[in-house]
């Protein structure tokens, strides 16, 4: 165990899975505890200094929502939500609850590590005091600063909402964020949560990016959650 690896604590009932996943992250070197229940998971998160949670949204005791909001009371803590395919309500919920990202079962080892150095990157930004000005993925290229856009090398068009979407996108490069978040973000807490507008403004940002508009390189759909900018 390299010493500068973050401490992870795993929380997942079902035997098989957690062993999957602790033997994905002692191959990469990382440091971990475990937790079954929602009940261990809060005392271990209470007397072990984890640095990032796994946290699977079916246990025998809490459900997830509640285990994020008692969490969120006093840590911040990255949350990584590990969910079954047919729970998209609750991956969203769960979001919006204070998580950051999500993991969708069945997972290869190669997700589960790059949403870990994801969830890593962005502890770090926080305590570093994230100033980078020109951010980029592949050959898009925003500059925060003066508000402008590159792709290949090319400085392109796009209009004040486009800039706002794709700015929020950047801020949280490599994320997933929720309809719901972005809908708050970009028009504020009133407007409600019609996906609509949202929609129209992904599809016009996305002609001005995406070459193959039927598989997106940079700004990927969340089925049912929500959308996040590609991290390489
Ligand atoms: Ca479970």
């Amino acid at each position: 165990m390299e010493r500068n690896k973050p401490l992870i604590l795993v929380v997942e009932d079902d035997r098989q899975i957690q062993k999957f996943i602790c033997y994905a992250l002692e191959s990469e070197g990382y440091p971990y505890i475990t937790a079954g229940t929602g009940q261990e998971a809060i005392s271990r998160l209470m007397s072990e200094h984890a640095e990032i949670m796994l946290l699977d949204l079916g246990l025998p005791d809490y459900d997830g929502l509640s285990i994020i909001k008692k969490v969120r009371q006093w840590s911040d803590i990255p949350i990584l939500v590990v969910s079954a395919r047919d729970q998209d309500r609750e991956k969203a919920a769960a979001l919006d609850s204070g998580a950051d990202d999500y993991l969708t079962k069945p997972f290869s080892t190669t997700e589960l590590l790059a949403r870990i150095r994801v969830a890593l990157r962005h502890l770090q930004k926080i305590g570093a005091g994230n100033t980078q000005a020109v951010l980029q993925v592949g050959g898009l290229q925003i500059d925060l600063e003066r508000r402008l856009v590159h792709l290949d090398g090319v400085q392109i068009h796009v209009t004040p909402m486009e800039y706002s979407l794709l700015a929020l996108l950047f801020r949280h490069m490599g994320k997933v964020l929720t309809t719901a978040f972005i809908i708050k973000e970009i028009w504020g807490p009133a407007y409600g949560t019609d996906t609509q507008a949202l929609r129209a403004l992904m599809a016009g940002l996305r002609r001005k990016i995406e070459k193959d508009h039927a598989r997106p390189r940079y700004i990927l759909t969340e089925v049912g959650v929500g959308y996040r900018l590609a991290d390489e």
